[in-house]
């Protein structure tokens, strides 16, 4: 993998070679690759297969093979769940409860209810990530139809008490949908024994290929369920469509291995997570998101004070990991989860969400921690509040001073803050009218930090005057437009120091 340190498990696994080796065969003539609906040999061939799969990844949940519906994934099977349930519900019962740490598909087809005249309760967990039974139980209402909490949380890893929820829910009579994704393979799942209605999960999150899932279907919700697609009876009539047979022969030994790897894998997860943040901790200014609650094995997301969750990025290359800054379109919205936790946006944006699993060693995660440990350290070096102050205190520029006096005096200009999303501060040396030398300290973004030291190298031996404009600045570094904001507070900065 090109030198990488893959610790990105949580977005999605490698598929087993085993699993892999499995598929390819499915997909060839000697193996199951015909229509399971067909009537002919092939076809009853490939259909018994199917139910011999299905039974497989019912096992890994605790379920029958009867109780699951094969999806495109956990995406579909959420919004099959979701939507399924408020359209076969009676027309009184137009209420949904769930939490704003829910992964986006949950959230968003509970936002298309809302717009189709439902009403959802959006709750906010504890500062540990816990949405307790008594929130729930205090969101309940007559024309409640569905709960739908996640069992553990994909950035944090945090564990939610499905088990005392559902049985609130079930005392209630209100159907409960559990997104599964990260805790089925991770921790013991057994649905049954949770008492749902509805489970969703995903074979790439589990070694397995990507778009195939499921949604276990408790025996006798099935009729709380109207199907989203139509075109052919297959799964139960809720789920139409050629079943993909290979995808499925993949799913299943995927889930066979998770089950047998359980036991292994568990406490070895939690044991490299356990020691990769002992490390980390170690920085100091550091937070382990979700420490007061359960957690999954394997998932750890720290925020670092001081540090640009950008910058950090940029300075970690070998390192596929998760985060929270919004420098790349798919995790613009990362740190949601963080906020609804009550971290600050600088803190939300500082961090990263490392998840370890099956082919993590501890060799890599060694690497992991002391590549960010220098990281941070490289970056606190240059904030303006942690970075060195070899410079004298401010002193007040004094106009009637003549120029080239020898004697040199230090102007401060600072602009932004600690809780902004810039903090620059520019110590520039001057004699007379010219500049000696030009420092900046930058808590920001990549682009920011070239931006003043760029303009520094310009200042020097230069008349102390702004040198350009910031759009001048941003043509010449390529900076791109929708940082230029950041832009004008380096220009605050430099005004602050050089217009007396
Ligand atoms: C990955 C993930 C999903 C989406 O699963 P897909 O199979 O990729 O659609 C849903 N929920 C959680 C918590 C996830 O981590």
């Amino acid at each position: 993998m090109n030198g990488a340190i893959y610790l990105d498990y949580a977005a999605t696994t490698p598929v087993d070679p085993a699993v892999a080796a499995q598929m390819a065969r499915c997909l060839s003539a000697a193996g199951d690759f015909a229509n399971p609906s067909a009537s002919h040999a092939p076809g009853r061939d490939a259909a018994q297969r199917i139910e011999r799969d299905r039974a497989q990844v019912a096992a890994l949940v605790g379920a029958g093979a009867a109780q699951i519906v094969f999806t495109s994934g956990a995406t579909e099977s959420n919004n099959l769940a979701i939507l399924g349930a408020a359209r076969a519900a009676r027309s009184a019962a137009r209420h949904v409860v769930t939490a704003r740490t829910e992964h986006k598909s949950v959230l968003d087809p509970c936002r298309r209810l809302e717009r189709e005249g439902c009403q959802v309760t959006w709750l906010s967990p504890g500062a540990d990530g816990v949405v307790t039974v008594q929130m729930v139980a205090d969101a309940l209402r007559r024309e409640t139809l569905l709960v739908s909490l996640m069992h553990a949380n994909n950035e944090t890893g945090v564990l939610q008490d499905i088990g005392a929820i559902a049985a609130l829910c079930r005392e209630r009579g209100v159907l409960l949908h559990s997104d599964c994704v990260q805790s089925v393979g991770r921790v013991a799942v057994d649905a049954v024994r949770l008492d749902v209605d509805f489970a969703s999960f995903t074979a790439h999150k589990l070694y397995g290929p990507k778009g195939v899932g499921a949604l276990y279907v408790r025996g006798g919700a099935r009729s709380h369920l109207q199907p989203l697609m139509f075109g052919g009876g297959q799964e139960g009539e809720l789920r139409p469509g050629t079943l993909p047979t290979h995808q499925i022969a993949g799913f299943a030994l995927a889930c066979k291995l998770a089950h047998e790897a359980l036991a292994g894998e568990g406490p070895r997860l939690a044991a490299l997570g356990e020691m990769l943040w002992r490390q980390l901790a170690a920085l100091g200014g550091v937070h382990l998101n979700g420490a007061g609650a359960q957690r999954v094995p394997g998932i750890v997301n720290v925020s670092f004070e001081d540090v640009d969750g950008e910058s950090l990025l940029a300075r970690l290359p070998r390192l596929a990991v998760s985060t929270g800054a919004a420098c790349d379109a798919d995790s613009a919205d990362a740190s949601y989860v963080l906020r609804a936790l009550g971290r600050g946006s600088r803190l939300a944006g500082s961090s990263l969400r490392f998840s370890l699993g099956r082919f993590t060693t501890a060799e890599e995660v060694e690497q992991a921690a002391g590549d960010v440990i220098a990281a941070v350290r490289a970056l606190r070096g240059r904030s303006p509040r942690l970075g060195p102050r070899e410079t004298p205190p401010r002193v007040v520029a004094s106009p009637d001073r003549p120029a080239g006096s020898g004697h040199a005096r230090v102007l401060i200009g600072e602009a932004g803050g600690p809780e902004a999303e810039v903090w620059v501060r520019f110590q520039v040396e001057v004699d007379g009218d010219t500049v000696k030398a030009a420092r900046a300290q930058v808590l920001g973004c990549p682009h920011t930090m070239d931006v003043a030291d760029w303009l520094c190298g310009i200042l020097k031996g230069r008349r102390a005057a702004i040198p350009g404009t910031p759009a001048d600045w941003a043509h010449e570094r390529a900076v791109p437009v929708e940082k230029l904001g950041r832009l004008l507070v380096i220009e605050d900065a430099l005004r602050a120091c050089l217009i007396d």
